[in-house]
């Protein structure tokens, strides 16, 4: 129990310890490249549950905290477990924020999705459009769930004067991720899929027509990004991290393949979903803080991510 701890970065300040840097989530794919002091799993505390996240943000009274732990899935998990997905959400956004000003906490960077913006919307995505409509049917619970911590931020901005924002990446995979073939998101799913159909010679199945463009983003520059962000970052407003660079699912499939050398069928299952067609994203407020800032191609970034999961095959989430 209690969290892996850097001590060099603690620092006396009033008679009392504060530290630096504490991470939610982070085991998870995001918050495992973050640079922090102290990283959170469930472990060391259910946050959905008041007392224990409480118990844990006094325990440390961090001065940041990047929040990273949430209940995440693809496409699958969001369309099967609605329940849990705005359950789980809404109560560890709620608690962690509520916990990290009641202990003093100066800064708080909290991650939503691109998922939380209206399906019908003109492109591309940008963090002023986040409440203009409805969500996509398919992920609703989880993007008002998201849209909430949105609403709380600015809420405590306003009667509290916390610096606390928040943060919107499009699709995020590398390593770490979670590789549950049916709960997943694309990438994880597909890369999993892609070996079992290796291992046991048979078809490698994608949902739907391999048609919808995604803009992927390598975890590595989300940590990048987010360790930036949260001593620099000065708005309210959230802000969009992506490569803004849509590429079609049946193109991944392509690279997939390649990078596993797979010789067997691949398979269109054309009654799974498609989801959201597109999700284009501007990041022209990123680049007007970050100009120089590259994002890793997603060519890079899945040969790094199917290196990992060949070497850590047993041990990975799935
Ligand atoms: P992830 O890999 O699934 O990791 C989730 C983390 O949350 C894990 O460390 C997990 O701890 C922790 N957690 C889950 N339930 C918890 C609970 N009840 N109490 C305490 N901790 C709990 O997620 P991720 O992909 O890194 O996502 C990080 C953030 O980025 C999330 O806010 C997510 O919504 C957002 N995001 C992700 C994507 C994406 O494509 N993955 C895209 C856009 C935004 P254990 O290891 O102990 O289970
Ligand atoms: P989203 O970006 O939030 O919609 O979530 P995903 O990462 O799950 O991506 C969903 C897109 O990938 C949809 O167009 C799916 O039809 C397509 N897809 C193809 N095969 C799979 C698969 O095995 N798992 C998942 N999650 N999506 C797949």
């Amino acid at each position: 129990m209690g969290g892996t701890i850097n001590l060099k970065i603690w620092c006396l300040r009033k008679g009392d310890f504060f530290m630096q840097v504490l991470i939610t989530g982070g085991t998870g794919l995001v918050g495992s490249v973050i640079t922090g002091d102290v990283r959170l799993s469930s472990k060391d505390a259910d946050l959905r549950d008041w007392n224990q996240t409480f118990a844990i943000f006094d325990k440390y009274k961090p001065e940041k905290v990047i929040h990273c732990a949430a209940k995440v899935g693809g496409l699958g998990g969001n369309m099967n477990y609605k329940g849990e997905f705005f359950y789980d959400n809404i109560m560890m956004n709620t608690n962690v924020i509520e916990a990290a000003r009641q202990v003093g906490t100066k800064r708080l960077l909290c991650f939503l999705s691109t998922c939380v913006f209206p399906d019908d919307v003109e492109y591309p995505l940008s963090e002023e459009k986040v409440h203009l409509g409805e969500p996509h049917f398919s992920n609703y619970p989880y993007a008002y769930a998201k849209r909430m911590a949105d609403i709380q931020i600015r809420a405590y901005k306003e009667q509290y004067g916390v610096e606390y924002f928040t943060v919107i990446p499009t699709n995020i995979y590398g390593p770490n991720d979670n590789f549950d073939i049916k709960n997943g998101h694309v990438l994880p799913s597909l890369i999993h899929k892609c070996y079992l159909a290796q291992q046991n010679n048979t078809d490698f199945v994608i949902w739907g027509s391999g048609e919808p463009t995604r803009e992927f983003v390598f975890s590595k520059d989300i940590g990048k990004f987010a360790d930036w962000a949260i001593d620099n970052y000065k708005e309210v407003e959230p802000i969009i991290v992506s490569s803004t660079d849509p590429i079609k699912i049946k193109d991944v499939v392509g690279l997939i393949v390649e990078y596993m050398n797979f010789k067997g069928n691949v398979v269109w299952d054309r009654d799974k979903p498609d989801g959201q067609y597109r999700k284009p994203s501007s990041i022209e407020k990123l680049k007007s803080y970050l100009p120089d800032f590259e994002f890793t191609s997603v060519q890079d970034g899945l040969k790094e991510t199917v290196e990992w999961f060949y070497n850590n095959y047993e041990s990975v989430r799935k």
